[in-house]
């Protein structure tokens, strides 16, 4: 995860509390978005299922995951789902 553009100063200030809690911090934090070099299906897979365990046990998975289906986040894996689990999600949450 990571914070992009686009949220004022007081989210941003709410944003940065919750991303203190965040258990994907530090070296790990790699495993929540694809690699520069193209990566198999089985890879990313396995990439993923990893990255979802840390998310699984997380204590602002919710905040995580609201936050990147508000910006639409087209990358990684926040809240404990990839960008097509957010984007599904998301379509539900409007439908
Ligand atoms: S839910 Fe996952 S991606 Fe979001 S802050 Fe927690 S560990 Fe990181």
């Amino acid at each position: 995860m990571g914070v992009t553009g686009g949220v004022g100063q007081v989210e941003q200030a709410a944003v940065d509390a919750w991303q203190l809690k965040a258990s994907c911090r530090g070296p790990q934090a790699e495993i929540f978005f694809p690699p520069a070099h193209a990566e198999r299906k089985d890879e990313k897979l396995q990439r993923e299922d990893r990255a979802k365990s840390i998310c699984r046990t997380c204590a602002v998975r919710a905040e995580c995951l609201d936050y990147a289906i508000r910006i639409h986040e087209p990358h990684g894996i926040w809240g404990g789902l990839n960008e097509m689990e957010r984007k599904q999600m998301a379509d539900r949450r409007v439908g």
